[in-house]
Parts: structure tokens; C-alpha cells; sequence
């Protein structure tokens, strides 16, 4: 279970990786988000969408467990619980510099999977390949991270967070920065993990292009005014709001 597998068209249910039942999440004294209420599964993809401010971000931070929920109940999948969920969080400048190789950025994803071992084993290292393998950066395992370009560095990022799990991916606003063939590039690999069994859950902006790769859609404004299928959310007052008529 523990294996850096998925599977994906084995004909068996789907499984609950995470579930928010009228879930609050906030700071200090007050919510920012109220009343989730959704579950993600298995080789779902998910992008959760709205305005700035609508608290996207917090969602986020609380489906990694980095804020506690505030109200109702919020349940991950034991196996998440275990190996941490995939992150790949927005890059600040001072990562984009990271003075490491592609495969030693790409290792340190499965240091959730560890305890404070010196080295890693060679099953980390196995992992590591697979993943690097998989995101199309194995020939550059060498090179420099920091001397990439934006669109390698996102696949170096993902293949570190696969190594934590290959169930579920989260990822916040990743084509921040990305000139327009690499977040082609990255939608397509994106789409590629998701068949391969990786659900995948995305905050984007990038309202356009979200409705033609994502399955489902989630529409937050502090609370969920939709959580459904993108035919569905193309359907919805909201989505047809949201997308201006570009659907
Ligand atoms: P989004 O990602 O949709 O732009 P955020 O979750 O970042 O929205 O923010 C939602 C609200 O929560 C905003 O009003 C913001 O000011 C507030 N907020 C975000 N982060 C914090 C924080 N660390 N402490 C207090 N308030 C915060």
C-alpha cells in the first residue's frame, strides 16, 4: 500500500481520499471559509476555483492539515495520513535559486516517508527514478536545479511531491509564471498522472483552460457555491457567471 503505485482500472469503488463535512476553517477569531462540505476521490480532478480572497488558499492549508479545522469534520485516507499528501506549493523566488541537483530536489520528496535517516535507501532512490521517469526529467537528474527553465523546474516539483504519494497531488496556482507552451506541457502531464490513478486537486485562476482538464469544479466565495462536474458547474448559474460566456 505503501508503494509508489496506483490502481487505477482495477474495476474497484472508488475510495474517499479526503472527506469535509461542514468544515470551517480560519484564523485567530474568525472563519474564512464556512461549511465545506465535498469529498475527493480517488483519480478525481479537482480545481477549486474563485475570486482573490474567496479563501482558496485557505482551503488548501487546511486539506494539508496546516490549519485545523475550526467546525465539523474534516477525514483523510490513513495512507495520506501516513506519507503526507503531494504539495506543490507556490514558488517564492529563493526556491526557484535552489542550489541542488534535479534528483537531489526530487529525493527530498520522501523525506515525509522517513524517519531522520542520514542516507536515502535504495527503495527512496527507486521511488525517485520512478517519478522522474514518469515527469520526463530523468536525463537532467544531473543538472542544476536552479538553471532550469520554469516549466522543468514544475515537473521537478511534481516528481518531489509524487514521492510522497502517488494518490493525490494538491497544487496552488502552478502555471504562475509559466510562458504558454509550458503550461501546455504541464496540463498535459497534469492529465497523464490523472489516468495513471494520481487525483488531483488544483487551485487555478486559469478559468479557461481548468474547464476543458478538470472533471470537477469547486466554486468557493467563503462558502462552496458549486462542487460538481464541469458539464454540470457549465450548466450552473454560477459557472455560467464565472466564465462570462466563454464555455
Ligand atoms: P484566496 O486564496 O482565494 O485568494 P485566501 O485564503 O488567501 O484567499 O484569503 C482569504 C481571506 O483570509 C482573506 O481575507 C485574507 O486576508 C485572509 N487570510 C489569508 N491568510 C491569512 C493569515 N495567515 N492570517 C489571517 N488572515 C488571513
Amino acid at each position: 500500500m505503501e508503494e509508489n503505485r496506483n490502481e487505477a482500472g482495477s474495476g474497484e469503488a472508488k475510495k474517499p481520499l479526503i472527506v469535509c463535512q461542514n468544515v470551517d476553517f480560519g484564523y485567530e477569531n474568525y472563519d474564512v471559509v464556512v461549511g465545506v462540505s465535498m469529498t475527493v476521490e480517488e483519480g478525481d480532478y479537482v480545481c477549486i476555483v474563485g475570486e482573490n480572497g474567496s479563501g482558496k488558499s485557505t482551503l488548501m492549508k487546511g486539506l494539508l492539515g496546516l490549519l485545523k479545522p475550526t467546525g465539523g469534520s474534516l477525514t483523510v485516507a490513513e495512507e495520506l495520513k501516513k506519507t503526507g499528501i503531494g504539495y506543490l506549493p507556490q514558488q517564492t523566488a529563493a526556491q526557484r535559486d535552489f542550489p541542488a541537483t534535479v534528483q537531489e530536489v526530487v529525493l527530498s520528496g520522501c523525506l515525509s516517508r522517513r524517519g531522520a535517516l542520514p542516507f536515502y535507501s535504495r527503495k527512496e532512490k527507486a521511488i525517485a527514478r520512478e517519478n522522474m521517469e514518469k515527469t520526463g526529467i530523468y536525463q537532467i537528474k544531473d543538472h542544476c536545479y536552479r538553471e532550469l527553465s520554469g516549466g522543468q523546474q514544475q515537473r521537478v516539483l511534481i516528481a518531489r511531491a509524487l514521492c510522497a504519494t502517488s494518490r493525490l497531488l494538491i497544487l496552488d496556482e502552478p502555471i504562475t509564471g509559466l510562458d504558454p507552451s509550458a503550461i501546455q506541457d504541464l496540463y498535459a502531464m497534469l492529465k497523464q498522472l490523472n489516468r495513471e490513478g494520481v487525483a488531483i486537486l488544483m487551485v487555478s485562476h486559469d478559468i479557461r483552460n481548468v474547464v476543458s482538464e478538470a472533471s470537477k469544479i469547486l466554486h468557493l466565495k467563503r462558502e462552496v457555491l458549486f462542487y460538481g462536474t464541469v458539464q454540470e458547474y457549465k450548466k450552473s448559474a454560477v459557472g455560467k457567471e464565472f466564465l462570462g460566456g466563454d464555455s
